[in-house]
């Protein structure tokens, strides 16, 4: 039995509207939406609605948005595909040392294969990107700058606005992609985001289906698709679109945004109240990784001393605590975190490094019962 959720970052339940707008649309909508005949035009008319709408919710230029087969694709299509159409001989790309594998393995793959010269932007203790070094690093050969809106690991919130400021007086040309993943349920991306010409989304983290993600353009800039074979999405994304995802995704992030503001201080108010709970009972065996960095409000990652990640996360989950210990898509294998090396945390506080995130559907009480779970198997663990 689940006692409490805690790993909404990894994904978040499909919200209610969500279902109520996708279930009757399975029976109706059997289309294709790129045929010409009444039904194929209906189902077109549902997925232009549903571009329309993530368009003006993210500050696109109107019809700016390619759907995508999730995050991961969209990060991947920003990033090669601004490479490869860029036009600059030996292009830099320039990434935060604490991007998702999403963004950080197309850049290496692109540097390795001579397409693209990589250079990894460093960050501070609490995961901040260094404005200095970035604006040192930018030239005319840069062609993309991609640093996230927030980190999924760590929840802390990156400066965009000034990166875009950056960019703008020191390589106007270069394309700045942010991966608004985990930021999208929490943030105003108009605001937070505001100067990335390129934005990823991901359905499954705003309470909408898994399996459709976003790449939202801001201007237009040459992107190179990376699948191609019908010309679908703007060109960008050939194949069959899946419009029942895409609605997901529209609606998914509608609801986000009306419910933002009261959610933000009910989320936080309970993230709160779970690290008071951890820390009282568990004193300096705990600590909370980044403590003042401006972060999500759902994300609390921490270090328990003295335990073993692994071993607690199995432990948690015996307990019903669902909780993650790194990023989601590699989530059971925790493998050297590239993250909390970026961070420099000390070895001592890594071992025993889990992230706890909460998300829409937690419950004061599933906090309650939560924090006595861990503080039961922290102990068990520690006494063993
Ligand atoms: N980017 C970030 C920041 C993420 O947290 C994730 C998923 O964990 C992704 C990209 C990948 O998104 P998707 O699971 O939709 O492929």
């Amino acid at each position: 039995m689940v006692v409490a959720y805690l790993d909404h970052a990894a994904a978040t339940s499909v919200r209610p509207e969500v279902l109520e707008a996708v279930g009757p649309l399975l029976d109706t909508l059997a289309a294709n939406p790129t045929a010409t005949h009444a039904e194929g035009r209906a189902a077109r008319h549902v997925l232009d609605d549903a571009r329309e709408e993530v368009a003006e919710l993210c500050g696109a230029i109107p019809g700016g948005v390619v759907f995508t087969g999730g995050g991961t694709e969209a990060d991947n299509l920003a990033v090669t595909g601004v490479v490869r159409a860029c036009g600059i001989e030996a292009p830099q790309v320039l990434v935060s040392a604490i991007e998702h594998k999403a963004v950080l393995e197309p850049a290496q793959h692109l540097a390795r294969r001579g397409e693209a010269e990589l250079a990894l932007l460093g960050v501070n203790g609490e995961g901040l990107v260094d404005l200095h070094a970035l604006a040192a690093s930018l030239g005319p050969s840069t062609a993309l700058v991609s640093v996230m809106t927030a980190n999924n690991e760590l929840g802390t919130i990156q400066p965009i606005v000034q990166i875009a400021a950056a960019i703008a007086n020191r390589a106007p040309h270069a394309v700045l992609h942010t991966d608004a993943v985990q930021a999208a349920p929490w943030l105003d991306l108009c605001t937070a985001a505001r100067g990335a010409d390129l934005v990823t989304l991901s359905g499954h983290k705003l309470g909408g289906l898994k399996g459709v993600g976003a790449l939202v353009l801001r201007r237009r800039v040459p992107l190179e698709p990376l699948i191609v074979g019908g010309a679908q999405e703007l060109g960008l994304r050939s194949g069959t679109q899946d419009v029942l995802s895409a609605v997901s995704l529209a609606v998914a992030l509608r609801c986000a945004v009306a419910d933002r503001d009261h959610e933000v201080e009910r989320v936080r108010a309970l993230r709160r109240e779970l690290w008071q709970r951890l820390e009282h009972d568990l004193g300096a065996q705990v600590h909370q990784t980044v403590p003042s960095a401006p972060s999500l409000p759902g994300h609390l990652h921490l270090s328990v001393l003295g335990v073993d990640a692994e071993e607690l996360l199995v432990a948690l989950d015996r307990a019903g605590v669902c909780a993650s210990g790194g990023s989601s898509c590699a989530s059971g294998a925790l493998e050297a975190n590239h993250v909390l090396e970026a961070i420099a945390l000390p070895p001592s506080l890594r071992r025993g490094a889990v992230r706890l995130t909460l998300g829409r559907t937690t419950t004061q009480g599933e906090v309650e019962a939560g924090a006595r779970a861990i503080v039961e198997v922290v102990r068990q663990l520690s006494t063993a």
